[in-house]
């Protein structure tokens, strides 16, 4: 039974239960400290990579946590309640979990970096000129606003809902959250340069996992599907050897979008599971994304703009400001415990099915 006190109210717990279900479990652990940024209340912030079984193992699958920031903590209690299973695994086969990927947004409970990044749109190529996203530029000025309050909200939702129809739902998810590297007060801003939190995770990758064969990266988030339920999102071509092995470790469902309401999802650029598989040439990758569903599309879409209003204009009215913050962690982190032991459990299973996967392929 999955035990519900496993979920953190701050960074600060969350990192202390995970560290001490690795311990526990016999894991080995490196932390990596951020120099400069810390959380709310000054504590420093890490990301922990921890792994159990041989470090020479052929086969490693590796569980990440809080690339969006306070997504994390339900990724966070899925890893600590896997680690105090007391999990055997299977021979020649590793189990590395990568622990608040995102430690500032973690501890600030927002989706997005110190710079406002979006660590999922950050990992692309600097050197080149960054990806362009003209409709964003359209929509910008359109959803930025001053005040939130119902008429303003309702306000940019029709703007939105009138360019939607005007360029089709695909054009209108690559606009909205396919990620944009020109406004740095915008939502799904890529930055302007690779975040500490990028650096630290291919630093981890690159020490940790370079030695193995076959290794699979499941990256945990929360927002997209139904209420409770977890959905899967495989990024692999149809018909590519890495997506064939997602549809047999875990199921259809896997690679069929079953649960995604999204009528069109966006193209997304640098990504934290595109960067994984390009960091491992020589090894066979597998990756895919699970989302714990929280609250519909239109809501989600409505907090990612409150996280907006709230970074950059929220100081000017902090009452309003304190309930629109309660609103926005609601929908990435909910308190209902139904939510979070279905979330729980159903992350044992498919952590499960992924270790046995990735020692039988
Ligand atoms: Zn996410």
């Amino acid at each position: 039974m999955a035990e519900v006190a496993v979920y953190a109210s701050s960074y600060r717990e969350a990192r202390n239960n995970f560290l001490r279900a690795a311990r526990r479990a016999g894991a080995k652990h490196q932390a990596y400290h951020h120099p400069t940024e810390r959380g709310p209340a000054g504590e420093p912030l890490f990301l922990d990579v921890s792994v159990l079984g041989p470090g020479n193992a052929a086969n490693v699958f590796v569980v990440g946590s809080g690339t969006h920031g306070i997504e994390g903590y339900s990724g966070s209690a899925a890893q600590c309640a896997w680690l105090r299973g007391r999990p055997r695994l299977p021979k020649d086969t590793a189990v590395v979990f990568f622990h608040a990927q995102n430690p500032w947004g973690f501890a600030h409970k927002t989706r997005t970096t110190e710079e406002n990044v979006d660590l999922n749109r950050n990992f692309i190529d600097f050197s080149k000129a960054v990806p362009a996203n003209p409709g964003y530029a359209e929509l910008h000025p359109q959803l930025v606003t001053q005040v939130w309050e119902p008429a303003a909200v309702d306000a940019i939702f029709a703007r939105l809902d009138a360019f939607r129809e005007r360029v089709g739902e695909k054009a209108f998810s690559d606009a909205f959250n396919g990620g944009q590297y020109t406004h740095a007060d915008g939502i799904f801003y890529g930055g302007a340069q690779p975040q500490w939190a990028n650096n630290a995770f291919r630093g981890a990758v690159q020490t940790h996992l370079g030695r193995a064969r076959r290794v699979a990266y499941l990256d945990l988030h929360t927002g997209i599907g139904p209420w409770g339920e977890h959905i899967y999102l495989c990024f692999d071509p149809e018909g590519s050897p890495a997506r064939e092995r997602a549809r047999a470790w875990w199921g259809e469902r896997a690679v069929n979008l079953q649960g995604v309401t999204h009528k069109a999802l966006a193209t997304y650029n640098g990504t934290i599971i595109d960067a994984f598989a390009s960091l491992l040439p020589e090894a066979e990758v597998t990756t895919i994304v699970v989302e714990f569903g929280t609250l519909p599309r239109r809501e989600m879409q409505r907090a990612g703009m409150a996280q907006r209003w709230l970074r950059f204009e929220g100081h000017r009215d902090p009452v309003l400001a304190a309930r629109v913050r309660r609103e926005y962690e609601a929908a990435f982190y909910p308190a209902d415990p139904e939510w979070r032991r279905a979330a729980l459990e159903q992350s044992q299973e498919f952590i499960d099915r992924g270790v046995k996967g990735i020692s039988s392929s």
